[in-house]
């Protein structure tokens, strides 16, 4: 079986408030895009790597991924103007052979290796696609611009989604290949009617959006 994953690295992380983008900012002494490119090239169970770079940090990524020994890259190109177009970018340089396609955010540089395990699992038993996901615990309020409170959501059910996600290869090509937008990979394949499971994720694999969040994962590094 052949596993390629797609790590999308593409965002502009505005909310950083950087000059250059997330992929780029520091975690510890390197570019956040260095954990989570050597955590996928050190899986065993992935084979071939397309990193998605911020349109014109194609050159430093291709460097850091050399730097970095990360041999199983087979392809670096510029993302889109969403996280869709940039897995749709990805996803053209993932061969016609490929069985199963992970997509991971780059911004979640922290991947356990066995998130990784976790999401392949269930498409052996014929699901359309896998996500890590963590049971909410906070109460979920719906609350309207002046800060006021519109209602109060029940949360029974409610999962917080992460990534890796993975899919069959053709699965994912098809939901992708028919445009719209999603938050995330396994949005598209749900909306064409694709059986998602979800399995246990990891609080590790917290988003990198503000500056508080990289400190935190700064301090959590191994
Ligand atoms: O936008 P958000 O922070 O949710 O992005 C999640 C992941 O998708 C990040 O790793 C980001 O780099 C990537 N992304 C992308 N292209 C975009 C927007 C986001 O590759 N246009």
């Amino acid at each position: 079986m052949s596993v390629w994953a797609i790590l999308v690295a593409a965002g502009r992380g505005e909310r950083l408030g950087l000059d250059q983008p997330k992929a780029f900012a520091r975690l510890g002494d390197e570019p956040l895009l260095a954990e989570p490119l050597r955590r996928l090239d050190g899986s065993q169970w992935v084979d071939a790597i397309v990193v998605v770079a911020p349109p014109g940090w194609e050159e430093p990524a291709i460097l850091l991924a050399e730097e970095l020994g990360c041999d199983k890259v087979s392809a670096c190109v510029p993302g889109g103007e969403t996280r869709a177009d940039s897995v749709r970018a990805g996803l053209a340089e993932v061969p016609e052979d490929a069985v199963v396609v992970l997509v991971h955010d780059a911004a979640r540089p922290l991947l356990p290796a066995e998130v990784i395990e976790r999401v392949l699992a269930p498409l052996s038993e014929g699901w359309d696609g896998a996500v890590p996901g963590v049971a909410v615990s906070d109460t979920l309020k719906r609350v309207g611009g002046d800060g006021g409170v519109e209602g109060t959501v029940a949360r029974d059910g409610l999962w917080a989604v992460q990534t890796p996600q993975a899919f069959p290869a053709d699965v994912l090509r098809r939901a992708v290949g028919g445009g719209g937008d999603a938050t995330d990979c396994a949005g598209l394949v749900e909306a064409r009617g694709g059986r998602v499971k979800v399995v246990p994720g990891d609080p590790r694999l917290l988003k990198v959006t503000t500056a508080d969040d990289l400190a935190r994962i700064a301090s959590w590094l191994p």
